[in-house]
């Protein structure tokens, strides 16, 4: 199969058709139409064989865990999803694990209506970089500069799960058969937040999506903002399954292992029947953790009120 036959056969002939892609796959450059008042939002995630997912990952999973990362930031930014970009490297043109590859993207793409519509392919080390694109109205993106003392914390969903599954993984932690089967999802086919990141618009005064673990995420909203948080570590909202590794892990998986790809956001006590009204819509739910203060710094206080200081901060590529 040559580079060209492969583009066509699994990427030119991708299913989702959208009304506002003038020129698709196949020309020098993609041409598209964002709608009239609305603003871009942009943003690119790689992932690369060794450092994000281990040889012999299912191919579909990578296609859902692909995307579904740059959902999530688009997601945090309140943007609805429109268009994408794929640049592989592979080793080989493997036809088997390009058409579990595609299943997984294709499967999450046309959840979003969300068009491929260009990209680069090359032998080179497994990796797989995509770039989305998205609508805000003009000026209304949430960033992660807008907290203010007062607001609540919030997160969506769960936290830790993923961390779990990663560690079972790494062979750092056992789980049982049946605890691994109701993780293991949140690690390899993370649910992006995008109508609740939508929704959140004018509603949230922040927002960023949990990539990296809460203690870090949380941190990035803090430091932009020019504030500082109190949580509580009982608020942090953890599965059943988490709950009953809490003796042996502890809170740090759920408070820094990241891949969670939830939304952690802030609201405004004037905004709060406002969200409170939203969230019984949303089925992954959501907690409040704390609140916004003024003086710099998180801290965590654990049920008894006393200060509680996590190990680790995060996932971070190049720590020594
Ligand atoms: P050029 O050499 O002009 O960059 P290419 O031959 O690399 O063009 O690509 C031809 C067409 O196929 C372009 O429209 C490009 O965006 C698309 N394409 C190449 N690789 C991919 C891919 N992995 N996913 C989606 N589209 C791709
Ligand atoms: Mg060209």
């Amino acid at each position: 199969m040559t580079e060209f036959e492969l583009i066509r056969r699994f990427f030119a002939s991708q299913p989702i058709r959208r009304s506002d892609v003038t020129v698709g796959i196949g020309d020098d450059a993609a041409v598209l139409r964002p709608p009239a008042g609305q603003e871009l939002a942009v943003t690119t995630d790689i992932l690369v064989e060794g450092a994000h997912f281990l040889p012999g990952a299912d191919p579909a999973a990578l296609g859902h865990k692909a995307l579904a990362v740059n959902l999530s930031d688009l997601a945090a930014m309140g943007a609805e999803p429109a268009w994408f970009l794929l640049n592989l490297t592979l080793p080989e043109a493997d036809e088997a694990w390009l058409k579990g590859f595609c299943e997984g993207l294709y499967a999450l793409a046309r959840q979003y209506d969300m068009q491929l519509v260009g990209g680069n392919t090359a032998r080179g080390p497994r990796a797989i970089a995509i770039e989305a694109q998205g609508f805000v109205p003009a000026g209304r993106a949430l960033l992660r500069s807008g907290a203010r003392p007062g607001d609540g914390v919030y997160v969506t969903g769960r936290l830790g799960d993923a961390g779990l599954a990663l560690l079972h993984r790494l062979g750092k932690h056992g789980l049982s058969e049946s605890e691994l089967a109701a993780v293991v999802a949140r690690l390899d086919r993370p649910a992006p937040r995008v109508r609740e990141g939508v929704a959140l618009r004018g509603v949230a005064t922040s927002a960023i999506d949990v990539s990296d673990g809460l203690i870090a995420d949380l941190g990035h909203i803090l430091e932009a903002s020019g504030v500082g948080a109190r949580i509580e570590l009982e608020k942090i909202p953890v599965s059943s399954v988490y709950r009953a590794q809490l003796g042996e892990v502890g809170w740090d998986v759920a408070l820094a292992n990241g891949e969670d790809y939830e939304l952690c956001f802030t609201v405004p006590e004037k905004n709060r029947a406002a969200l409170e009204a939203l969230a019984p819509r949303w089925d992954c739910g959501i907690s409040r953790i704390g609140e916004i203060v003024a003086e710099p710094g998180l801290r965590v206080r654990d049920a008894a009120g006393r200060p509680y200081t996590p190990r680790a901060h995060g996932h971070n590529h190049f720590a020594e």
